[in-house]
């Protein structure tokens, strides 16, 4: 794997100190993480965090990572989200020792249930969700016992079987754990192990009626596996009494749970719920829109897996959930970027240019990239009618305005230096052409190649121009954190976030343009070809401008 940069010796994250403690202590031979997702959903920046941390502690520990599809939840996952879930993971840049799927262990926590039940810690309960949940009490007041708590150890081995075999409608009854209703953790009340849903589910199809719960599954998941650290995020901190319980009372491998920060990015929402309804309200076009913050989306945008991999990196792992400004991500992708992108000419705006001393054309050379010292070069075709930007142009400049006005000069990117003579008006007064003039010799290598001019703009020959269809992305919602404004967070839409340039001309060589290249389209940002690109029209993305302008934009 490709690293943008060897970070100087870091300090450990938390995790990877309990690591290192538990393999010096000799607790483990080998460290054995897990990523679990639900695949109810796309992958998004925020489980990618997650993925660097679990994959990224057994690369650096020599230890092995499995993926787990967290499916005990019929309703919402799809065979879809398993297969873009895997996809993602590879993108990033890393590969699992087993795939698994917790549905695959539903006969063995039946049995485990079936366990806990002789043990007497677990129990069926009619009582209706209502019920249940009035009977918890509150953080301050201790829950009731269920009326049904103490129920024989047979009868709950009969009811559970019943539940099984599918003798009740979804509700009337749930399996559970027998703990304590006067905890002051609300998550050692008696929480639920399963619950009857008369559901298909996408793996084990109508073979169960009773699916376990997450807290009863995730960790015995775990202790199947034998996985060592089981990392997940901090809503989980009040649930690890229960992880250990149960793993204590089944007598299972000792997994065990430490929790980190979520990832919170501004300026966008993480939920997969969230996500779920702005694709199904059709307000973005597809879980891989390039606005998206999944890494569907990301990768269409043109993020590569190296740019997250060193945000990964940058942000780090808390303790305390913060919220980071998405420009993190914006300057990792431009640090890649700037290395890797082919410069290209394209004008966005056009302006001709006609050059009255010029007759013919020739081919002007120009290198591919600055940054890398073994440059390519490729040769662009100089004629006499041109197009420049229109905003490189004005006719009463402002003080500081050094590009083209009336009788100035400015140098034209890897060609000659022009004048501008005459400009050329409709009749509605709207400049409509320059009559320029060029220095003859004043190319690189020339004997004006010296002169001094104040600026350099980009061009395009207009015989030779292609045109291409550009999409310009900006941030997805108005509002810093979308999801704590008052009333739908979908009213945030920042309706501004994707603007089209139907056609842009841009210099001949970017008709080879692959998929897998990257292009900074010279003084104007970093692109790369979407997939709607079609035999009559390319299209590319914006991945992100050349600099910050949000900040600027935002005080403004
Ligand atoms: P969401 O709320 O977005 O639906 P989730 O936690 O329900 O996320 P899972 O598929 O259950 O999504 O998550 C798989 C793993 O990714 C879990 O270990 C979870 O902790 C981690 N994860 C999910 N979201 C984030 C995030 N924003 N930052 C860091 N880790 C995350
Ligand atoms: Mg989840």
């Amino acid at each position: 794997m490709t690293e943008i940069k060897k970070e100087e010796e870091k300090s450990l994250n938390f995790i990877e100190e309990i690591v290192e403690e538990d393999l010096r202590a000799g607790r483990y031979k080998n460290i054995l993480t897990r990523f679990p997702p639900e695949p109810n959903g796309y992958l998004h920046i925020g489980h990618a965090k997650s993925i660097c941390l679990n994959f990224g502690l057994a690369l650096k520990y020599g230890g092995k990572t499995n993926l787990r599809f967290d499916d005990t939840n019929p309703v919402t996952e799809d065979t879809e989200y398993v297969e873009s879930i895997k996809e993602d993971i590879r993108w990033l840049g890393f590969e699992w020792a087993q795939e698994l799927y917790a549905s695959d262990y539903f006969d063995k926590l039946y049995q485990f249930a079936v366990a806990l039940i002789k043990k007497g810690l677990a129990y069926v309960d009619d009582s209706s969700s209502e019920e249940i949940a009035a009977g918890k009490g509150t953080p301050t007041e201790p829950g009731r016992d269920s009326p049904y708590r103490s129920r024989s150890v047979d009868e709950n081995l009969e009811l559970f079987e019943a539940m099984r075999a599918g003798k009740y409608k979804d509700g009337e009854k749930v399996l559970r754990a027998k703990v304590d209703m006067a905890s002051p953790n609300m998550q050692l009340r008696d929480p639920i192990m399963y619950r009857i849903k008369k559901a298909h589910h996408h793996r084990t199809g109508d073979a169960w009626c009773i699916y376990p719960m997450y807290d009863f599954a995730h960790g015995q998941s775990d202790s199947i596996e034998n996985i060592t650290h089981s990392i997940c995020t901090l809503e989980f901190v009040s649930h690890r009494p229960l992880y250990d319980w149960f793993i204590e009372k089944l007598e299972l491998f000792p997994s065990r749970q430490y929790e980190f920060a979520r990832l919170n990015l501004n300026y966008t929402v993480m939920s997969k719920r969230k996500l779920l309804q702005l694709v199904n309200e059709k307000l973005v076009t597809g879980w891989d829109d390039p606005r998206m913050p999944t890494l569907s989306g990301l990768r269409r945008r043109g993020y590569t897996p190296e740019s997250i991999r060193l945000f990964a990196d940058k942000i780090g792992v808390q303790k305390r959930d913060n919220m980071i400004d998405v420009s993190l991500l914006e300057y990792c992708i431009r640090e890649h970027l700037n290395r890797i992108a082919a410069r290209r000419m394209v004008v966005f705006d056009p302006l001709k240019v006609i050059i009255t001393n010029y007759t013919g054309e020739e081919r002007v050379k120009s290198e591919d990239n600055p940054e890398d010292p073994g440059t390519t070069h490729r040769e662009l075709p100089f004629s006499p009618e041109l197009y420049i930007e229109r905003e490189d142009f004005m006719e009463i400049p402002p003080k500081k305005f050094f590009r083209l006005s009336p009788g100035k000069m400015v140098r034209l990117k890897s060609a000659y230096i022009i004048q501008c003579d005459e400009v050329v008006k409709d009749a509605d007064g709207r400049v409509t052409a320059l009559k320029c003039s060029y220095i003859p010799g004043s190319k690189t290598g020339g004997e004006n190649a010296n002169m001094k001019v104040q600026a350099t703009i980009h061009w395009v020959s207009i015989a030779h121009a292609i045109t291409a269809e550009l999409r310009l992305y900006d941030r997805l919602f108005k509002a810093e954190d979308p999801s704590r404004e008052e009333g739908d967070f979908k009213d945030n839409i920042n309706p501004d976030s994707l603007q089209v340039i139907g056609a842009a001309y841009a210099e001949p060589s970017l008709k080879k343009a692959t998929f897998n290249e990257r292009f900074q389209f010279m003084r104007k940002g970093y692109f790369c070809l979407d997939k709607d690109t079609s035999e009559d029209k390319m299209v590319f993305n914006r991945t992100v401008t050349l600099k910050d302008t949000w900040a600027k934009v935002q005080k403004a």
